[in-house]
C-alpha cells in the first residue's frame, strides 16, 4: 500500500474500501472482512444507509482507530450552515467515532457554500483531519477555490477507463486538490471488464483486468476506493501493489477514453430530477 500527502500534510491511503450499496444488514460483516484483507480507508456516506454498520465493524474489527481512515459525506439535504454541523454530528454518532478523517460534501447541489463554511469551521476545530467535495466539475471546483478559506483537500468524481478527464486531474493538481476515483470500475458497466485493451495488458502482466483499472488510476496519483462484497475480489483488488504498468501500456489505456460519464452527469436535467427524487426516501427527508 502507498499514502499520498495532502495539501494539509494528512498521509491517506492510496487506496480504500467503497460501501456504496452494501445493505445495512450485511455491512458489518463486509467491512470487517475487507478490514481483514487488509483495507484501512472506508468510504461510506450518510446517504448510503449504511454508517452504523460500517461503525460497528470499526469497533469490532480489532485494528486501532487511529490505523483506520474512516470518510463519510454530506448529502444535499443536509447541505447549508447549520444543517451540515447537525449532519456531521449524527454521522459521528452513527459512526460510534470521536472525529472523521475525511468529510465530504457528496453533490454540487443545494446550499453547498453554506456547507462548506461548516466543514471549514468542523476542520479547524479537529473533529475532521481533511474535507472535500466530491462531483464538483472544473467550474464549480474553481468557483470554491476562488471563495473558501481553504481549500477541498480532496475531489472525489468518477474516474475510470472509459472516463479520464485528464484536463480535471491537470486543473486539480494546479489547485492542490487531491483526486479520489469512485467506481473506479464504472460498476463493470459498457463491458469495462471485458476490454480487450485491458484483457491484453492483465495477460502481460499475469494479472486481471480489474487490477490493471486499478493499478492505472493509482499511477496517475488518483486513489481509489473499489467496492467489492466477494472476499477474493477484495484481495484481488488489493494485490496491485507489487507490479506497475509501462508507458505503453498507459498509451493503450488512453484510447478506451470515451470522455463521457458512465454513471453520473451532474449537468443532465433528467439527472438532477433523479438525485432530487431520490430524496424522497423517508429516511433521508428526516433532516430537511
Ligand atoms: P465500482 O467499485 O466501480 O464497482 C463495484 C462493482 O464491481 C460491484 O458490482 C462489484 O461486485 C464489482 N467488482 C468489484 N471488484 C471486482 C473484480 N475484481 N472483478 C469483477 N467485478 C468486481 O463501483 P462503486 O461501488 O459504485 O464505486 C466504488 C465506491 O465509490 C463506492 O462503493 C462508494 O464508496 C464510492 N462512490 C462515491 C460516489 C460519489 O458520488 N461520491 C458515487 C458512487 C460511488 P461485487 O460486490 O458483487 O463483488
Amino acid at each position: 500500500m502507498e499514502f499520498v500527502k495532502l495539501s494539509n500534510g494528512v498521509c491517506m491511503p492510496m487506496e480504500g474500501f467503497g460501501v456504496f450499496q452494501v445493505p445495512e444488514d450485511t455491512c458489518e460483516q463486509v467491512v470487517r472482512n475487507a478490514i481483514a484483507a487488509g483495507y484501512r480507508l472506508i468510504d461510506t456516506a450518510y446517504s448510503y444507509q449504511n454508517e452504523k454498520a460500517v461503525g460497528k465493524a470499526i469497533q469490532n474489527c480489532g485494528i486501532p482507530r487511529e490505523k483506520l481512515f474512516v470518510t463519510t459525506k454530506a448529502y444535499i439535504q443536509q447541505m447549508g450552515y447549520e444543517k451540515t454541523k447537525i449532519a456531521f454530528e449524527e454521522s459521528l454518532q452513527n459512526l460510534g467515532l470521536a472525529y472523521l478523517d475525511l468529510y465530504l460534501v457528496h453533490m454540487p447541489f443545494g446550499d453547498y457554500y453554506g456547507a462548506w463554511r461548516a466543514m471549514e469551521e468542523l476542520y479547524e476545530t479537529g473533529k475532521v483531519r481533511a474535507i472535500g467535495v466530491c462531483n464538483f466539475l472544473p467550474d464549480r471546483l474553481l468557483d470554491l477555490c476562488y471563495n473558501a478559506r481553504i481549500v477541498p483537500h480532496i475531489n472525489q468524481i468518477e474516474h475510470h477507463p472509459h472516463y479520464q478527464r485528464t484536463k480535471e486531474l491537470a486543473l486539480m493538481k494546479e489547485l492542490g486538490v487531491q483526486p479520489q476515483a469512485w467506481a473506479p470500475f464504472a460498476e463493470g458497466l459498457k463491458g469495462m471488464f471485458d476490454e480487450p485493451v485491458l484483457q491484453e495488458i492483465a495477460e502481460k502482466h499475469d494479472r486481471t483486468p480489474a487490477q490493471v483499472i486499478l493499478r492505472w488510476n493509482v499511477q496517475q496519483g488518483v486513489i481509489i476506493i473499489p467496492k467489492s462484497v466477494h472476499r477474493e475480489r477484495m484481495e484481488e483488488n488489493l494485490g496491485i501493489w507489487d507490479f506497475s504498468l509501462d508507458s505503453e501500456d498507459m498509451e493503450k489505456i488512453t484510447s478506451l477514453d470515451q470522455d463521457c460519464p458512465s454513471m453520473l452527469d451532474t449537468r443532465e436535467v433528467s439527472e438532477v430530477r433523479r438525485v432530487y427524487d431520490y430524496l424522497n426516501n423517508p429516511v433521508l427527508t428526516s433532516l430537511s
